[in-house]
């Protein structure tokens, strides 16, 4: 029997927003594993803002997709043959499954999940790169302290609704800044933020004055340009602004913007600093173990957003600059 493997393939570099025709879809018939190999069968798949820097050939931290590869992703799925010493057939995996149905070839980073501990989602949300994100970006770099004003800017997304969490449960104000009415609520009514600003109903500077009337000591950027900006008005004394991201830029056809606010930092003795959560990877089982137990605790909540349908990829994945999803964003894959 031959199994069909659907697979996206990056077909050219996108100039702004990525669409359908960034990926070129074609159906292989799947092979065997050769040594030192396995075959996984998808079965979720995580969507990244990341994923669109991976689509631009410039250095950055990870070589970036080539074209006619297999758009990278990643995800959990199941091991169905193997030729590995190290993993075995009908066991889980996390790694770098890439968007299609069957992956192929050395389990490089891979490691192992399992499903009766946690259901898969979680293992690309809270359990998986994004509470990575959203516990070393938060408690490393930003380094809150309790009583502290914590601002984080796509705070309804998976890393931001995660670090606002963290930030709760180590006794800070916590305010998040997100599209919309619905996504404010869920932040406030749902996840225990102290306010919300809906940054698209709201003039921003009216609502950091509103919600933070002490000032701000971290702040949590996934957003950068506009938003950053009118944040670093409103830090505090030794405040520190942790770039997580900026996805506000990621789909620029002109220069990214930079901070035009950042003599703030000097007058403040401020500081800004960079993260790539691959550089924890070393205490990734210390934060995991810390996020099992809020989560059985009931401390920390994890949103998922599960679309269904690895044909769906090229229009969910807009999703993540439009705003459309509330919490981790995931493809089941059909
Ligand atoms: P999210 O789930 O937060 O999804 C992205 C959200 O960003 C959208 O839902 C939208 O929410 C908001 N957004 C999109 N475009 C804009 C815009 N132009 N202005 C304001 N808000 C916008 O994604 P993730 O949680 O996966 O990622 C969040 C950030 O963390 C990204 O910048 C990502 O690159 C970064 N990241 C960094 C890592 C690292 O190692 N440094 C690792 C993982 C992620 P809304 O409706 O509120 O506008």
């Amino acid at each position: 029997m031959t199994t069909r493997n659907r697979q996206f393939l990056l077909a050219q570099r996108p100039v702004g927003l990525p669409s359908r025709e960034t990926f070129s879809y074609v159906e292989s018939v799947v092979g065997e594993p050769g040594p030192g190999q396995v075959l996984v069968r998808n079965l979720y798949l995580s969507l990244d803002p990341a994923m669109r820097g991976w689509m631009n050939d410039a250095k950055s931290y990870i070589p970036p997709v080539g074209l006619g590869e297999v758009m990278r992703a990643l995800g959990v799925g199941q091991v169905v043959a193997s030729n590995h010493p190290d993993f075995a057939v009908g066991e889980h995996v996390n790694g770098a499954l890439g968007v299609q149905d069957y992956f192929l070839g050395a389990p490089k980073g891979f490691y192992k999940v399992d499903p009766r501990r946690a259901p898969l989602p979680l293992y690309l949300s809270a359990l998986g790169m994004t509470g990575m994100t959203a516990y070393f970006a938060l408690l490393d770099v930003g380094a809150p302290k309790a009583g502290e004003t914590v601002v984080i800017s796509a705070a309804a997304g998976a890393v931001g609704s995660i670090a606002g969490q963290i930030a709760k449960l180590k006794g800070c104000r916590v305010v998040g800044i997100a599209g919309g009415a619905e996504k404010c609520a869920l932040l406030v009514d749902e996840l225990g933020f102290d306010a919300a600003i809906d940054y698209k109903n709201e003039d921003l500077h009216a609502g950091l004055k509103r919600t933070c009337p002490k000032g701000v000591d971290v702040f949590f950027d996934n957003v950068g340009g506009d938003i950053l900006d009118a944040v670093l008005t409103r830090i505090n004394f030794r405040a520190r602004v942790v770039i997580c991201g900026a996805i506000s830029q990621y789909n620029n056809k002109q220069a990214v913007k930079g901070p035009a606010n950042y003599l703030t930092l000097l007058v403040n003795s401020a500081r800004m600093e960079g993260m790539v959560v691959m550089t924890y990877a070393p205490r990734f089982a210390e934060a995991a173990q810390d996020m099992a137990a809020w989560l059985a605790a009931g401390q920390l909540k994890s949103k998922e957003d599960v679309i269904e349908g690895l044909q769906t990829f090229p229009e969910t994945l807009l999703k993540l600059f439009n705003g459309g999803n509330s919490g981790k964003l995931i493809i089941k894959v059909d």
